[in-house]
């Protein structure tokens, strides 16, 4: 039988209804507002669209926006001393620095000046260590979208062998982190997969749920997963142009030939995408709930 489609599309839009109140409840009784600021460093086209999207939606929720879109030459120097600047600025709860910066900034040195309660990536290590111990302020965002589509889609993940293809510190470690706590939505048997994994189809074919974050087209083939397995795929890979010029996505793995054989699978585009921008906003909500205490 098919596998059931896992919409990202629908459990987005869900989350953000959820939000949209969660929001309109905050000022009407607290007199909070959350605030997210992006900062965008150059003038990367894909960057801009990510930056735009934040910003729409941030908009839509009801939650402050500012944006800073600062010209390519800027120094690493001025853009710490942007993010102190923010850092103090209370109507900012979240800071959101987009990635990639130019190639003269250092990202690490950047991302880590950031103040870990306005980090709504989850990326400083203060946020990564207290998310290694269980104790997480905010989760990244891509691996909170997965988490979460896999509780609202009833999978269950207690005792089950999560393989997650991947080790990359933005989606594969930090899911493989938050698939093995000892909570619910998570509480699994995880195996981690990269490029020295000897056998990796000895591994693929043992899971129950497959996360794949890999960034090449077809690296799962339908061989290499069982009957039954629920399959996240993460990957983004452009294969080509339409006709009128808008890009050809696919994910990595081998979609129609996969579904035949799982219980469970997300498309691309419509899977994961959605919901990483969409827990973006939770983080930035949940960042302002703690600056006022109410977490
Ligand atoms: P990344 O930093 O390039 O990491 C890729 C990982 O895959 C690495 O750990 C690499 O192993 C492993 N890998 C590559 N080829 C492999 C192979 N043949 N066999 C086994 N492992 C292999 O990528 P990323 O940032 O995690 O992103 C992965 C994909 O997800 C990309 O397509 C990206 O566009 C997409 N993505 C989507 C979203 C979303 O919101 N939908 C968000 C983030 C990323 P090594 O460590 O050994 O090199």
């Amino acid at each position: 039988m098919p596998a059931q489609i896992i919409s990202g599309n629908e459990v987005a839009k869900q989350i953000r209804e959820e939000l949209k109140q969660e929001i309109a409840e905050l000022k009407a009784k607290h007199n909070v507002v959350p605030g997210l600021v992006t900062v965008l460093v150059g003038a990367d086209p894909a960057s801009q669209v990510y930056v735009g999207g934040k910003e729409k939606t941030s908009k839509e929720l009801g939650i402050y926006s500012e944006r800073y879109d600062l010209p390519e030459k800027t120094t690493q120097k001025e853009l710490i001393a942007l993010i102190k600047k923010l850092n103090k600025n209370p109507k900012i709860h979240g800071i959101l620095v987009q990635l990639p910066l130019p190639k003269h900034i250092n990202e690490t040195e950047v991302l880590y000046v950031i103040d870990p309660k306005k980090d709504v990536d989850g990326f400083h290590p203060v946020n990564v260590g207290k998310l290694m111990i269980g104790e997480p302020d905010f989760l990244p965002c891509t691996p909170h979208g997965i988490q979460q589509l896999l509780i609202r889609s009833g999978v269950k993940t207690d005792g089950a062998e999560v393989v997650v293809v991947g080790r990359s510190n933005i989606v594969g470690k930090p899911i493989a982190n938050i698939m093995l706590q000892k909570k619910k939505g998570a509480n699994a048997t995880v195996t981690i997969c990269h490029t020295a994994t000897r056998d990796m189809a000895f591994h693929t074919r043992r899971a129950d749920i497959l996360i794949v974050a890999v960034g090449r087209p077809k690296a799962i083939t339908a061989d290499m997963v069982k009957e039954g397995v629920v399959v996240i795929d993460v990957g983004v890979n452009e294969i080509g142009k339409t006709a009128d010029g808008k890009r050809i996505l696919v994910g990595d793995v081998d979609f129609e030939a996969v579904k035949e054989k799982a219980k469970a699978i997300t498309p691309v585009p419509g899977g994961v995408g959605p919901m990483t921008i969409t827990m973006l906003m939770v983080n930035t909500v949940r960042a302002a709930k703690l600056a006022a205490g109410l977490v």
